[in-house]
């Protein structure tokens, strides 16, 4: 007799690893032909996602890890809202027009009712952005040049900066970072601009060592050439890390738009803004001085919108979790959490300073990054082999060069971030030295430990 087929829906009452998905292949390469229960489904790819790295344990990475579990639930409570639906959903659109509002105030614009912003995907966006507005209004200011518009900043910045360049048709003028010096010089700058340059960078806290340009020399230099040969240069700052730092930690520094050629800004909200990816800002001076082409006004979503990103469609939930950490956390809140992670940054950049192979370029005390390279006496292992060996730990570290004129620079650097804690840098300080004591022993040094401990077993 013919065995009676199961009813597929019957399949989903089994245990789940009792059922034929778990010993099957799954399918990876085509588009799968039937379904699965979503037990199965659930349990296969959560299972599979193990493999990946513990977020906690990622040091690597300036983006956010850990929220409060109160804006996970409104982050619950919102995965189901499109953002562009300004229409449909008028209310995340106040809360959005909030938190640029409040983002303004906070970099100390002149007069946030005259300037305008926006969310966008991350800082990446945001410059890309910010930088076509820029592009755009040196094209109006010199409607029948025939010559190409130019970009001015160090090499310390983000790839984000030559991706514009390269997508818009903009010519990089990279100034060289320098074999000791790992930031752009203001004279360097003022030595590469024309009437052709739509824009200078600025980075508060480079990607590679956490250090920032001088950007209030930067600017002072560009007021003066602006006095004296009347060429305006705009100032970009990409603050995608530092913009949610230094107005906490240090706000009588001036590197926002209390300076005067500083034209707009970028910042992470997914960085030290605290919340989950992916969240940037752009944030620009004046309103009358963004290019006006660059607003579409549509109307397929129901009443007509403005629209300035180069995103359409994207989750709400960022938003609403950023506006979450404004209001429970605010100035002190931001600066509680800030000083902490500047504290556990020295701590752990004393402990590595005495470890004794090290060499500090970064010791955490603006932005809480440590960032190092090994002394040169130090000849058995490199950095790429140290991050390799706390891989084993479960620790995320980055190991990477410098550009061009510091390629030969090394670096290692932690992101200290707020679930980073002191008791955490001694553990990882531990497994640290544990990877460099064994990087240091010699392989025939290791063998002979290893027949010995096979000789003696533990019992
Ligand atoms: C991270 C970073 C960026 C890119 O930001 P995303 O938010 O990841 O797009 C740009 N510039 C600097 C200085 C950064 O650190």
């Amino acid at each position: 007799m013919k065995k009676k087929k199961r009813k597929f829906s019957e399949i989903g009452h089994a245990s789940t690893y009792s059922s034929r998905f778990f010993s099957e292949e799954v399918p990876k390469f085509v588009f799968p032909k039937n379904s699965m229960p979503a037990n199965a489904a659930y349990q296969l790819v959560h299972d599979e996602l193990d493999l990946d790295a513990n977020p906690a344990l990622n040091l690597a990475s300036f983006v956010t890890t850990w929220m409060e579990p109160e804006a996970k639930q409104l982050i619950q409570e919102n995965l189901h809202k499109n953002f562009i639906d300004h229409d449909e959903y008028p209310q995340t659109q106040v809360i959005h027009q909030r938190c640029v509002t409040m983002l303004m105030d906070l970099f100390n614009m002149p007069d946030p009712n005259k300037g305008i912003g926006s969310a966008t995907i991350g800082s990446s966006e945001a410059i890309m952005l910010s930088l076509l507005a820029h592009k755009w209004n040196w094209k109006k200011k010199n409607p029948r040049t025939t010559s190409q518009p130019n970009i001015v900043f160090g090499s310390e910045v983000h790839v984000c900066w030559e991706k514009f360049a390269r997508y818009f048709e903009v010519e990089m003028r990279v100034i060289p970072i320098h074999k000791n010096r790992y930031i752009v010089q203001a004279n360097e700058i003022l030595q590469n601009v024309d009437e052709n340059t739509i824009c200078v960078g600025a980075i508060l806290g480079t990607t590679y060592t956490g250090q920032s340009d001088p950007i209030s020399e930067i600017n002072q230099a560009l007021v003066n050439l602006k006095k004296t040969k009347g060429l305006n240069i705009p100032i970009h700052v990409d603050a995608a890390s530092g913009g949610f730092i230094l107005p906490f930690t240090d706000p009588k520094f001036a590197w926002d738009f209390r300076l005067e050629q500083v034209q707009s800004i970028n910042v992470s909200g997914h960085k030290y803004g605290l919340v989950f990816p992916g969240l940037g800002w752009m944030l620009w001076k004046e309103a009358k001085t963004f290019p006006e082409e660059l607003i579409f006004k549509v109307n397929y979503l129901g009443g007509w919108m403005p629209t300035y990103t180069l995103n359409f469609s994207c989750n709400s939930i960022n938003v609403i979790a950023q506006y979450y950490n404004f209001l429970r956390l605010g100035k002190k809140g931001y600066k509680n959490i800030m000083q902490n992670c500047l504290k556990n940054a020295q701590y752990l950049a004393s402990l590595m300073q005495k470890a004794g192979p090290f060499e500090l370029i970064n010791k955490g005390e603006r932005l809480p990054i440590v960032a190092m390279k090994l002394k040169s006496s130090v000849k058995k292992f490199s950095v790429f082999d140290l991050s390799h060996k706390l891989r084993e730990k479960g620790w995320v570290v980055s190991a990477y060069t410098l550009p061009k004129n510091a390629e030969k620079v090394a670096i290692m650097r932690v992101v200290v971030k707020e679930n980073f804690s002191h008791d955490m840098a001694e553990i990882f300080f531990k497994d640290l030295q544990d990877s460099i004591a064994y990087l240091s022993t010699s392989l025939k040094k290791k063998r002979q430990k290893k027949r010995k401990e096979k000789h003696h077993p533990i019992c």
